[in-house]
């Protein structure tokens, strides 16, 4: 058996052709990204998310600061951003440098414009089963699963890795659609003994070939998130042998990262719904 590889390109393709019709009936969108330093991944990233805003017709607004910003001077720029009326949306690209805290960084983001999710204010309506804004990976995670009707409701899953913005918000959305969720992480004693249960395995760790065939559970759907950059081109957490025994695998590159930059989009567009009053936001 080799799997059914989830072709996360082709799907996001087209939610980001659907995305433009509905940006196109809200009117001007803006997002805003924030670099601090000259991260190569981090500028790839935000080089991808520019393209595609603009190819779906929300006006991205690119800000830079240089790598010995004092957290003071982030704050105040978010702070700016929180206040510009023609900013929907605002996304701070991490990693951060040493000297800026970020989870002080995301609570400052209006939780109305936090397109990443992180604001305490989304998590914690996350954890309590009422999503507002989430964060766009582990979203992309959930629309591949459903686009291959994959079940979830009494399976079991099993997501490695806790990090706040893939496995944790991961493991809520598997949570809300009824799957009996464990999570794995770094001190997870004998780590096989879980991902053989799982009948959906989210790896989310940035370790490639963490998880190997031998770890998964025949038929089981495995969702592979991790990016590591090789020589030999970008590589995911799972193990090529995977697909002997899975029933359905997500590729990489091609799989969960086009994804994250569908959903990313999608959230700007729900922020931007969230400020015209044509969505409630619960208030905070
Ligand atoms: P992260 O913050 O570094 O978290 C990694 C998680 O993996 C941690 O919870 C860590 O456990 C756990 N872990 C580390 N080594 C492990 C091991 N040997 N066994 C089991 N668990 C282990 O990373 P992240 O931001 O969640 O990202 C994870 C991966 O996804 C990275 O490769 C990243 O590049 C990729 N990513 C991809 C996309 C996409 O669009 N495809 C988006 C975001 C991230 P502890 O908590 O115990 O340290």
């Amino acid at each position: 058996m080799t799997a059914t590889l989830m072709d996360g390109a082709a799907l996001a393709k087209r939610l980001r052709a659907e995305l433009k019709d509905e940006v196109a009936s809200v009117g001007d969108i803006g997002l805003a990204t924030v670099l601090v330093g000259n991260d190569p991944a981090s500028e790839v990233y935000i080089r991808l998310k520019h393209k595609a805003a603009k190819e779906a017709g929300i006006r991205p607004l690119d800000r830079r600061l240089p790598e010995d910003t004092a957290e003071e001077e982030l704050l105040e720029l978010v702070g700016e951003l929180n206040e510009d009326d023609s900013i929907d949306g605002i996304l701070v690209q991490t990693p951060l440098p040493a000297q800026i805290d970020e989870e002080r960084v995301m609570r400052t983001i209006d939780p109305m414009k936090d397109v990443d999710g992180l604001h305490p204010f989304n998590a914690g309506q996350l954890y309590l089963g009422k999503q507002t804004l989430v964060p766009a990976t582990p979203l992309g995670v959930m629309t591949i699963l459903d686009e291959y009707r994959i079940p979830l409701a009494g399976r079991r899953a099993v997501v490695v890795g806790r990090s706040p913005l893939v496995g944790k918000p991961a493991a809520m959305l598997l949570l809300q659609q009824n799957a009996t969720v464990t999570i794995c992480h770094s001190r997870t004693d004998d780590l096989a003994r879980f991902t053989l249960d799982a009948d959906v395995l989210v790896v989310a760790v940035g370790v490639p070939g963490v998880v190997t065939a031998d770890m998964v559970k025949r038929g089981a759907t495995v969702i592979d998130v991790g990016i590591t950059r090789t020589e030999a081109g970008l590589v995911g957490d799972v193990d090529p042998g995977v697909s002997e025994i899975a029933a359905f695998l997500t590729p990489v590159p091609g799989g969960v990262g086009p994804m994250t930059i569908a959903c990313l989009l999608g959230n700007t567009l729900q922020a931007a719904r969230y400020r015209r009053g044509a969505l409630a936001f619960p208030r905070v």
